[in-house]
Protein backbone atom coordinates (compact mmCIF):
# COMPACT_ATOMS: atom_id res chain seq x y z
CA UNK A 1 0.00 0.00 0.00
CA UNK A 2 1.53 3.32 1.37
CA UNK A 3 5.32 3.24 2.65
CA UNK A 4 3.23 2.21 5.83
CA UNK A 5 1.02 -0.26 4.02
CA UNK A 6 2.93 -2.49 1.82
CA UNK A 7 0.25 -5.37 1.84
CA UNK A 8 -2.25 -4.71 -0.51
CA UNK A 9 -3.50 -8.45 -0.29
CA UNK A 10 -5.11 -7.26 3.15
CA UNK A 11 -6.72 -4.61 1.91
CA UNK A 12 -7.81 -6.70 -0.93
CA UNK A 13 -9.14 -9.41 1.44
CA UNK A 14 -10.90 -7.24 3.85
CA UNK A 15 -12.76 -5.38 0.80
CA UNK A 16 -13.59 -8.80 -0.92
CA UNK A 17 -14.95 -9.67 2.80
CA UNK A 18 -17.40 -6.91 2.39
CA UNK A 19 -18.38 -6.46 -0.91
CA UNK A 20 -17.64 -9.74 -2.18
CA UNK A 21 -15.21 -11.40 -5.01
CA UNK A 22 -14.84 -9.37 -8.00
CA UNK A 23 -14.34 -6.11 -9.12
CA UNK A 24 -15.16 -3.72 -6.06
CA UNK A 25 -16.51 -0.21 -7.24
CA UNK A 26 -16.57 2.93 -5.56
CA UNK A 27 -20.01 3.21 -4.94
CA UNK A 28 -23.21 1.03 -6.82
CA UNK A 29 -26.73 1.57 -6.16
CA UNK A 30 -28.68 -0.77 -4.02
CA UNK A 31 -32.36 -1.68 -5.30
CA UNK A 32 -33.99 -3.42 -2.75
CA UNK A 33 -36.98 -2.54 -2.28
CA UNK A 34 -40.49 -1.10 -4.65
CA UNK A 35 -38.77 0.17 -7.27
CA UNK A 36 -39.79 -2.43 -9.56
CA UNK A 37 -43.54 -2.08 -8.41
CA UNK A 38 -43.39 1.62 -8.34
CA UNK A 39 -41.76 1.45 -12.02
CA UNK A 40 -44.43 -0.62 -13.30
CA UNK A 41 -47.50 1.75 -11.50
CA UNK A 42 -45.98 4.50 -13.79
CA UNK A 43 -45.81 2.29 -16.58
CA UNK A 44 -49.30 1.04 -16.30
CA UNK A 45 -50.57 4.59 -15.60
CA UNK A 46 -49.35 6.09 -18.61
CA UNK A 47 -47.70 8.75 -16.53
CA UNK A 48 -43.70 8.66 -17.34
CA UNK A 49 -42.81 12.27 -17.93
CA UNK A 50 -42.65 15.13 -15.43
CA UNK A 51 -47.09 15.14 -14.95
CA UNK A 52 -47.56 12.87 -12.54
CA UNK A 53 -48.03 11.62 -8.80
CA UNK A 54 -45.09 10.17 -8.27
CA UNK A 55 -43.13 13.49 -8.58
CA UNK A 56 -44.94 15.27 -5.96
CA UNK A 57 -44.84 12.20 -3.53
CA UNK A 58 -40.90 11.84 -4.19
CA UNK A 59 -40.60 16.27 -3.23
CA UNK A 60 -42.64 15.70 -0.22
CA UNK A 61 -40.59 12.68 0.90
CA UNK A 62 -37.30 14.50 0.60
CA UNK A 63 -38.61 17.47 1.69
CA UNK A 64 -39.93 16.15 5.17
CA UNK A 65 -37.14 14.06 5.68
CA UNK A 66 -34.97 17.30 5.97
CA UNK A 67 -37.31 19.21 8.24
CA UNK A 68 -38.21 21.39 5.35
CA UNK A 69 -41.41 22.98 4.10
CA UNK A 70 -40.95 22.49 -0.03
CA UNK A 71 -38.85 20.45 -2.43
CA UNK A 72 -38.96 20.74 -6.11
CA UNK A 73 -37.64 17.70 -8.02
CA UNK A 74 -35.20 18.73 -11.29
CA UNK A 75 -33.86 15.99 -13.52
CA UNK A 76 -30.67 16.30 -12.38
CA UNK A 77 -28.91 18.21 -9.65
CA UNK A 78 -26.92 20.68 -11.90
CA UNK A 79 -30.45 21.69 -13.19
CA UNK A 80 -31.19 22.07 -9.62
CA UNK A 81 -28.44 24.21 -8.64
CA UNK A 82 -28.57 26.33 -12.16
CA UNK A 83 -32.00 27.27 -11.03
CA UNK A 84 -31.58 28.19 -7.51
CA UNK A 85 -28.82 30.44 -7.83
CA UNK A 86 -30.91 32.29 -10.35
CA UNK A 87 -33.64 32.40 -7.76
CA UNK A 88 -31.43 33.96 -5.25
CA UNK A 89 -30.52 36.82 -7.79
CA UNK A 90 -27.97 35.35 -9.36
CA UNK A 91 -27.57 37.67 -12.17
CA UNK A 92 -24.78 37.90 -15.12
CA UNK A 93 -21.73 39.37 -14.66
CA UNK A 94 -22.27 38.61 -10.81
CA UNK A 95 -19.92 36.51 -8.52
CA UNK A 96 -20.67 33.32 -6.73
CA UNK A 97 -18.21 32.96 -3.63
CA UNK A 98 -17.64 28.89 -3.42
CA UNK A 99 -14.60 26.50 -2.82
CA UNK A 100 -12.51 25.08 -5.06
CA UNK A 101 -12.54 21.57 -4.28
CA UNK A 102 -15.66 20.19 -5.88
CA UNK A 103 -17.17 18.77 -8.88
CA UNK A 104 -17.60 20.01 -11.26
CA UNK A 105 -21.62 20.81 -11.59
CA UNK A 106 -20.90 23.23 -8.64
CA UNK A 107 -19.04 25.50 -11.04
CA UNK A 108 -20.67 24.51 -14.45
CA UNK A 109 -24.39 26.09 -12.39
CA UNK A 110 -22.48 29.47 -11.58
CA UNK A 111 -21.48 29.63 -15.57
CA UNK A 112 -24.98 28.56 -16.29
CA UNK A 113 -25.96 32.30 -14.86
CA UNK A 114 -23.10 33.90 -17.02
CA UNK A 115 -21.39 34.31 -13.43
CA UNK A 116 -18.29 33.64 -12.59
CA UNK A 117 -17.31 31.87 -9.39
CA UNK A 118 -14.86 32.93 -7.30
CA UNK A 119 -12.86 30.05 -5.65
CA UNK A 120 -11.70 29.70 -1.73
CA UNK A 121 -9.91 27.39 0.17
CA UNK A 122 -11.59 24.71 2.72
CA UNK A 123 -10.48 23.71 6.03
CA UNK A 124 -8.48 20.40 6.59
CA UNK A 125 -11.39 18.84 8.91
CA UNK A 126 -14.57 19.21 7.09
CA UNK A 127 -13.11 19.51 3.64
CA UNK A 128 -15.57 22.16 2.69
CA UNK A 129 -15.77 25.84 2.36
CA UNK A 130 -13.91 27.50 5.38
CA UNK A 131 -15.45 30.30 7.23
CA UNK A 132 -11.55 31.84 8.54
CA UNK A 133 -11.29 32.04 4.41
CA UNK A 134 -14.63 33.12 3.75
CA UNK A 135 -14.65 36.03 6.57
CA UNK A 136 -10.84 36.75 5.32
CA UNK A 137 -12.00 37.42 1.91
CA UNK A 138 -14.73 39.76 2.59
CA UNK A 139 -13.30 41.59 5.03
CA UNK A 140 -9.95 42.26 2.51
CA UNK A 141 -12.76 42.63 -1.01
CA UNK A 142 -15.86 43.03 0.22
CA UNK A 143 -17.63 46.63 -0.37
CA UNK A 144 -21.32 46.31 1.12
CA UNK A 145 -23.41 48.92 -1.05
CA UNK A 146 -27.33 49.67 -0.41
CA UNK A 147 -27.74 47.64 -3.20
CA UNK A 148 -25.21 44.56 -2.51
CA UNK A 149 -22.18 43.39 -1.58
CA UNK A 150 -19.37 44.15 -4.33
CA UNK A 151 -15.70 43.20 -5.12
CA UNK A 152 -13.55 46.14 -4.34
CA UNK A 153 -11.02 44.02 -7.15
CA UNK A 154 -13.46 43.13 -10.31
CA UNK A 155 -16.33 45.57 -9.24
CA UNK A 156 -18.77 42.84 -9.49
CA UNK A 157 -21.34 42.09 -7.50
CA UNK A 158 -21.22 38.83 -5.24
CA UNK A 159 -24.86 37.83 -5.37
CA UNK A 160 -24.26 34.43 -3.76
CA UNK A 161 -22.12 31.82 -1.04
CA UNK A 162 -22.41 28.47 -2.34
CA UNK A 163 -20.66 26.32 -0.06
CA UNK A 164 -20.28 22.04 -0.66
CA UNK A 165 -20.48 19.23 2.00
CA UNK A 166 -17.46 17.09 0.75
CA UNK A 167 -18.70 13.57 0.55
CA UNK A 168 -21.48 14.15 2.65
CA UNK A 169 -19.33 15.46 5.49
CA UNK A 170 -20.83 18.84 6.48
CA UNK A 171 -18.74 22.27 5.85
CA UNK A 172 -19.42 24.60 9.16
CA UNK A 173 -22.51 25.70 7.59
CA UNK A 174 -23.77 27.48 10.81
CA UNK A 175 -20.32 29.82 10.77
CA UNK A 176 -20.59 30.37 7.09
CA UNK A 177 -24.74 31.43 7.31
CA UNK A 178 -23.74 33.77 9.50
CA UNK A 179 -21.17 35.63 7.81
CA UNK A 180 -22.94 35.83 4.37
CA UNK A 181 -25.99 37.33 6.36
CA UNK A 182 -23.54 40.51 7.68
CA UNK A 183 -22.58 40.80 3.83
CA UNK A 184 -26.35 40.44 2.89
CA UNK A 185 -25.51 37.42 0.86
CA UNK A 186 -27.39 34.60 -0.23
CA UNK A 187 -26.39 30.94 1.17
CA UNK A 188 -27.47 28.43 -1.77
CA UNK A 189 -25.93 24.82 -0.14
CA UNK A 190 -24.49 22.29 -2.61
CA UNK A 191 -25.87 19.32 -0.83
CA UNK A 192 -25.95 16.97 -3.80
CA UNK A 193 -23.55 14.43 -1.48
CA UNK A 194 -24.92 14.83 1.67
CA UNK A 195 -28.45 13.67 1.70
CA UNK A 196 -29.08 12.84 5.74
CA UNK A 197 -25.83 14.82 7.31
CA UNK A 198 -26.99 17.00 9.46
CA UNK A 199 -25.57 19.76 11.86
CA UNK A 200 -26.62 19.92 15.74
CA UNK A 201 -29.63 17.47 14.59
CA UNK A 202 -30.57 20.06 11.62
CA UNK A 203 -29.94 18.49 7.80
CA UNK A 204 -27.50 20.13 5.72
CA UNK A 205 -29.58 21.58 2.80
CA UNK A 206 -31.67 22.91 5.00
CA UNK A 207 -29.62 25.99 6.48
CA UNK A 208 -29.32 28.07 3.61
CA UNK A 209 -31.96 29.96 1.39
CA UNK A 210 -32.16 26.86 -0.26
CA UNK A 211 -30.28 23.10 -0.72
CA UNK A 212 -29.43 21.03 -3.55
CA UNK A 213 -29.54 17.13 -3.73
CA UNK A 214 -28.47 15.18 -6.38
CA UNK A 215 -29.64 11.64 -7.09
CA UNK A 216 -27.63 10.72 -9.63
CA UNK A 217 -26.67 6.70 -9.95
CA UNK A 218 -23.54 6.91 -7.33
CA UNK A 219 -25.46 9.39 -4.82
CA UNK A 220 -26.21 7.49 -1.72
CA UNK A 221 -29.93 7.36 -3.09
CA UNK A 222 -30.54 7.42 -6.80
CA UNK A 223 -33.61 8.17 -9.16
CA UNK A 224 -31.27 7.07 -12.15
CA UNK A 225 -30.85 10.90 -12.54
CA UNK A 226 -32.46 13.73 -10.57
CA UNK A 227 -32.16 16.80 -8.41
CA UNK A 228 -34.31 18.08 -5.25
CA UNK A 229 -34.26 21.49 -4.21
CA UNK A 230 -35.25 22.15 -0.60
CA UNK A 231 -36.36 25.20 0.99
CA UNK A 232 -38.77 26.93 3.14
CA UNK A 233 -39.68 29.84 1.33
CA UNK A 234 -43.33 29.29 0.07
CA UNK A 235 -41.62 31.67 -3.17
CA UNK A 236 -38.65 30.64 -4.02
CA UNK A 237 -40.45 27.13 -3.87
CA UNK A 238 -42.90 28.20 -6.37
CA UNK A 239 -40.85 30.30 -8.54
CA UNK A 240 -38.95 27.18 -8.66
CA UNK A 241 -41.86 25.09 -9.85
CA UNK A 242 -42.68 27.62 -12.50
CA UNK A 243 -39.58 27.88 -14.21
CA UNK A 244 -38.40 24.45 -14.15
CA UNK A 245 -41.35 23.32 -15.88
CA UNK A 246 -41.14 26.40 -18.97
CA UNK A 247 -43.31 29.24 -17.54
CA UNK A 248 -46.56 27.93 -18.38
CA UNK A 249 -49.20 29.79 -17.22
CA UNK A 250 -52.44 27.19 -15.80
CA UNK A 251 -54.73 27.05 -18.40
CA UNK A 252 -56.84 24.56 -19.55
CA UNK A 253 -55.79 24.07 -23.12
CA UNK A 254 -53.70 27.15 -24.01
CA UNK A 255 -50.07 27.33 -24.23
CA UNK A 256 -49.39 30.07 -22.52
CA UNK A 257 -45.99 30.99 -21.26
CA UNK A 258 -44.55 34.31 -20.16
CA UNK A 259 -40.54 34.22 -19.81
CA UNK A 260 -37.79 31.91 -21.37
CA UNK A 261 -38.01 29.11 -18.86
CA UNK A 262 -36.69 25.40 -18.38
CA UNK A 263 -37.56 21.88 -19.20
CA UNK A 264 -35.55 20.59 -16.25
CA UNK A 265 -38.69 18.59 -14.38
CA UNK A 266 -37.65 15.53 -12.97
CA UNK A 267 -39.73 12.94 -14.92
CA UNK A 268 -42.47 10.45 -12.85
CA UNK A 269 -40.71 7.20 -13.69
CA UNK A 270 -37.40 8.91 -12.05
CA UNK A 271 -39.24 10.00 -8.99
CA UNK A 272 -40.73 6.12 -8.67
CA UNK A 273 -37.43 4.88 -8.31
CA UNK A 274 -37.05 7.50 -5.99
CA UNK A 275 -39.99 7.15 -3.85
CA UNK A 276 -38.54 3.61 -3.40
CA UNK A 277 -35.19 4.81 -2.85
CA UNK A 278 -36.59 7.04 0.43
CA UNK A 279 -37.96 3.76 2.48
CA UNK A 280 -34.54 2.40 2.31
CA UNK A 281 -32.59 5.86 3.49
CA UNK A 282 -32.15 5.05 7.13
CA UNK A 283 -31.29 1.52 6.40
CA UNK A 284 -28.85 2.62 4.34
CA UNK A 285 -27.26 5.17 6.48
CA UNK A 286 -27.09 2.52 9.17
CA UNK A 287 -25.60 0.27 6.68
CA UNK A 288 -22.86 3.18 5.90
CA UNK A 289 -22.26 3.99 9.22
CA UNK A 290 -21.16 0.91 9.93
CA UNK A 291 -19.46 0.75 7.19
CA UNK A 292 -17.22 3.31 7.86
CA UNK A 293 -16.84 2.04 11.09
CA UNK A 294 -14.58 -0.71 10.08
CA UNK A 295 -12.98 1.23 7.45
CA UNK A 296 -11.59 3.28 10.33
CA UNK A 297 -10.40 0.38 12.31
CA UNK A 298 -8.74 -1.62 9.40
CA UNK A 299 -6.97 1.98 8.39
CA UNK A 300 -6.62 3.06 12.00
CA UNK A 301 -4.39 -0.21 12.66
CA UNK A 302 -2.28 0.62 10.07
CA UNK A 303 -1.82 4.28 11.08
CA UNK A 304 -3.57 5.55 7.89
CA UNK A 305 -5.68 8.66 8.63
CA UNK A 306 -9.16 8.00 8.26
CA UNK A 307 -11.51 10.72 7.32
CA UNK A 308 -14.35 11.56 10.06
CA UNK A 309 -16.53 14.59 10.33
CA UNK A 310 -16.09 17.21 13.13
CA UNK A 311 -17.79 17.31 16.62
CA UNK A 312 -21.57 17.96 16.45
CA UNK A 313 -21.36 17.17 12.75
CA UNK A 314 -22.41 13.99 11.62
CA UNK A 315 -21.68 12.38 7.63
CA UNK A 316 -23.73 10.36 5.82
CA UNK A 317 -20.25 8.33 4.75
CA UNK A 318 -21.19 8.90 1.10
CA UNK A 319 -17.91 8.08 0.34
CA UNK A 320 -15.29 6.89 2.57
CA UNK A 321 -11.90 8.90 2.26
CA UNK A 322 -8.54 8.47 4.10
CA UNK A 323 -5.75 11.06 3.92
CA UNK A 324 -2.13 9.79 3.00
CA UNK A 325 1.03 10.82 3.96
CA UNK A 326 2.35 12.44 0.41
CA UNK A 327 1.37 12.69 -3.20
CA UNK A 328 3.97 10.26 -4.22
CA UNK A 329 1.92 7.57 -1.31
CA UNK A 330 -1.48 8.49 -2.81
CA UNK A 331 -0.18 8.39 -6.50
CA UNK A 332 1.27 4.61 -5.50
CA UNK A 333 -2.00 3.77 -3.28
CA UNK A 334 -4.16 4.64 -6.25
CA UNK A 335 -2.05 2.79 -8.71
CA UNK A 336 -1.83 -0.47 -6.44
CA UNK A 337 -5.14 -0.58 -5.50
CA UNK A 338 -6.86 0.01 -8.95
CA UNK A 339 -4.49 -2.62 -10.03
CA UNK A 340 -6.09 -5.29 -8.31
CA UNK A 341 -9.49 -4.53 -9.14
CA UNK A 342 -10.77 -2.26 -6.21
CA UNK A 343 -11.70 0.74 -7.40
CA UNK A 344 -10.37 3.99 -5.35
CA UNK A 345 -10.20 7.70 -6.54
CA UNK A 346 -8.51 10.97 -5.70
CA UNK A 347 -10.17 14.33 -5.13
CA UNK A 348 -11.25 15.90 -8.27
CA UNK A 349 -8.64 18.32 -9.86
CA UNK A 350 -9.32 21.82 -8.11
CA UNK A 351 -11.97 23.73 -10.09
CA UNK A 352 -8.29 26.76 -10.48
CA UNK A 353 -6.62 24.46 -12.18
CA UNK A 354 -9.24 23.59 -15.22
CA UNK A 355 -8.71 26.02 -18.31
CA UNK A 356 -12.00 28.02 -18.13
CA UNK A 357 -11.60 28.51 -14.31
CA UNK A 358 -8.15 29.45 -14.34
CA UNK A 359 -8.66 33.61 -14.17
CA UNK A 360 -11.02 33.01 -11.29
CA UNK A 361 -9.74 34.62 -8.55
CA UNK A 362 -9.04 32.41 -5.66
CA UNK A 363 -7.46 33.05 -1.90
CA UNK A 364 -4.16 30.95 -2.95
CA UNK A 365 -5.82 27.51 -1.70
CA UNK A 366 -3.41 26.45 0.60
CA UNK A 367 -5.63 23.95 2.14
CA UNK A 368 -7.12 22.63 -0.52
CA UNK A 369 -3.53 21.81 -2.53
CA UNK A 370 -2.57 19.90 0.56
CA UNK A 371 -5.52 18.00 0.93
CA UNK A 372 -5.83 17.11 -3.12
CA UNK A 373 -2.33 15.52 -3.00
CA UNK A 374 -2.98 13.31 -0.15
CA UNK A 375 -7.09 12.52 -0.49
CA UNK A 376 -8.41 9.21 -1.77
CA UNK A 377 -11.72 7.71 -1.91
CA UNK A 378 -12.27 4.14 -1.45
CA UNK A 379 -15.05 1.51 -1.98
CA UNK A 380 -18.22 3.26 -0.12
CA UNK A 381 -21.59 1.06 -1.63
CA UNK A 382 -23.96 0.39 0.84
CA UNK A 383 -22.86 -3.31 1.88
CA UNK A 384 -25.63 -5.98 1.10
C1 LIG B 1 -23.30 14.95 -8.00
C2 LIG B 1 -23.01 16.38 -7.71
C3 LIG B 1 -23.79 17.43 -8.26
C4 LIG B 1 -24.93 17.23 -9.20
O1 LIG B 1 -24.65 16.36 -10.21
P1 LIG B 1 -25.76 15.76 -11.21
O2 LIG B 1 -24.98 14.68 -11.87
O3 LIG B 1 -26.12 16.89 -12.14
O4 LIG B 1 -26.93 15.27 -10.46
C5 LIG B 1 -23.49 18.72 -7.88
N1 LIG B 1 -22.50 19.00 -7.03
C6 LIG B 1 -21.74 18.02 -6.47
C7 LIG B 1 -20.69 18.40 -5.49
C8 LIG B 1 -21.97 16.70 -6.80
O5 LIG B 1 -21.20 15.74 -6.26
Amino acid sequence: MSSKVTDYKSFKEFASGIFGDGFIPLHRPVFGGNEKQYLAECIESNFVSSVGVKVSEFENLVASFCGSKYGIATMNGTSALHVSLLLVGVNSGDEVLTQATTFIATCNAISYCQASPVLLDIDEDTLGLSPYSLKSFLAEFGDVRSNGTFNRITGRRIAACLPMHTFGNPCRILEIVEICNEYGIPVVEDAAESLGSYVNSKYTGSFGKCGVFSFNGNKIITTGGGGVIITDDAELASRAKYITTTAKVPHSWEFVHDQIAYNYRMPNLNAALGCAQMEQLDTFLTKKAELADQWDIFFTKKKINFFRPIDGNISNNWLNTIVLDSKKERDEFLKNTNEIGIMTRPAWMLMSDLVMFQSCQTDGLKTSRWVQDRLVNIPSSVPD
